[in-house]
């Protein structure tokens, strides 16, 4: 089963606020962000397009309402979602920030069949959270994906694995899951335009072309991928935070609210991960080139003082004069925290027992409540969501 929300944060957000509710709107980042990160069904019909420009979406649809992105709210609703399709199979593969796959193979007692599973993941959806999905049924992923596809706004549709190669080989091989725009000039160049059109040429052309992607299209297209779910979540090689700042700048006292605010950041995303590291790396962008230094510390770390400590380390008033253009921080070598640490530790009871106080409150009264003086008076640079972010406890890399 593949469960897609429908135009996710549009829907939130009409959900909330009674104003936006059967309008037209549009989600960017920032009040002045000027790209679409996605918009409700009511602006779609103007033809209005993720990634389009709102000035451009405005002309096409003069009725259309700006709303400012909310990463948070949608990372919690995000969280709540896969809780719920968590208790309908424990055999998940979150995909997205709105979409998963379930695995309903040991299931069977269970349910009386897929789609009354599919049923039951709608009403508990819409009675919890108030939201639309779509769901697609099938005997792979990638059917089940393209049959969620099929029936958008909030419907359901099993794709039989026997009918899946008849319905699938009228489609455009641009809507298969994974295929570029250069994988689709490749194929085009082949003759191959539809997924149909896929079996008459061999399998190896893609392989040799695109590696083990490119046999898994090949496979797709005939409604016969074989990826299996990916269930289990590994430790990621390395988590990290960037920022790009304005142009050359030169002024000391941003550049290290800048190092400051990504530290803190990277710890954040340590502890919330449940990891720590002891190497890091510091980045800081000039015109030309980067300045980078590994550092390694002696005790691990999810503080983001002491990361912040490195960054002060790495700066020095010739790469301030010079200008920056952009910092990058990245924890090299994180691992899941709970290894015991050396018992004459000293310091770090409190600064953990800090970090959990602060990380309490600012989960119960809203993101950044609390935190270090300097970083109070914001950047004017709004949050994103990290296209990789997933839920806790469940997510392939963070
Ligand atoms: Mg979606």
């Amino acid at each position: 089963m593949h469960v897609d929300m429908n135009a996710f944060f549009a829907s939130i957000e009409q959900r909330d606020k009674p104003c936006f509710q059967g309008q037209p709107i549009a989600i960017t980042n920032g009040a002045k962000g000027s790209c679409i990160i996605t918009c409700s069904y009511e602006a779609r019909a103007f033809g209005i397009k993720t990634g389009m420009r709102f000035t451009d979406a405005k002309n096409k649809c003069p009725g259309l309402l700006r709303c400012v992105s909310d990463p948070q709210k949608y990372t919690k609703v995000s969280s709540k979602i896969m809780k719920i399709l968590y208790d309908i199979s424990p055999d998940i593969e979150i995909f997205s920030i709105d979409e998963a796959f379930l695995d309903l193979t040991r299931c069977k007692k269970i349910y009386s069949s897929p789609l009354d599973a599919a049923y039951l993941v709608k009403d508990r959806l819409f009675r919890s959270l108030n939201l639309p999905c779509s769901i697609g049924i099938s005997t792979n992923k990638s059917n089940a994906k393209f049959a969620a596809k099929m029936k958008k706004p909030d419907g359901i549709t099993v794709m039989d694995p026997n009918d899946s190669e008849g319905i699938l080989s009228k489609y455009s091989v641009k809507d298969l899951c994974g295929v570029s725009n250069g994988m689709q000039s490749f194929l085009n160049y082949h003759g191959v335009f539809i997924c149909g059109d896929m079996k008459n040429i061999p399998i190896s052309i893609l392989g040799d072309k695109f590696g083990n992607i490119g046999r898994k299209i090949w496979l797709m297209a005939q409604g016969k991928d074989i990826e299996e779910l990916k269930l289990h979540v590994n430790t990621p090689k390395s988590l990290s935070h960037g920022k790009i700042t304005s142009p050359n700048l030169k002024n000391e006292y941003d550049i290290k609210k800048i190092l400051h605010l990504m530290s803190e950041k990277v710890a954040r995303r340590m502890r919330q991960n449940g990891y720590e590291s002891n190497i890091f790396l510091i980045g800081i962008r000039k015109k030309n080139d980067w300045v980078s230094k590994k550092y390694k510390i002696v005790n691990y770390t999810n503080h983001g003082g002491d990361i912040f400590e490195l960054c002060l380390k790495l700066i020095n008033n010739n790469l301030i004069k010079d200008g920056i253009y952009q910092v990058q921080i990245t924890a090299t070598n994180p691992r899941p925290i709970g290894i015991q640490n050396d018992l004459f530790l000293k310091g770090m009871p409190d600064k953990l027992c800090l970090d959990f106080t602060i990380d309490e409150i600012n989960e119960k009264f809203g993101s950044l409540v609390l935190q270090p003086a300097r970083l109070l008076k914001k950047l004017d640079s709004p949050d994103v969501i990290s296209p990789s972010w997933r839920p806790n406890g469940y997510k392939k890399s963070v």
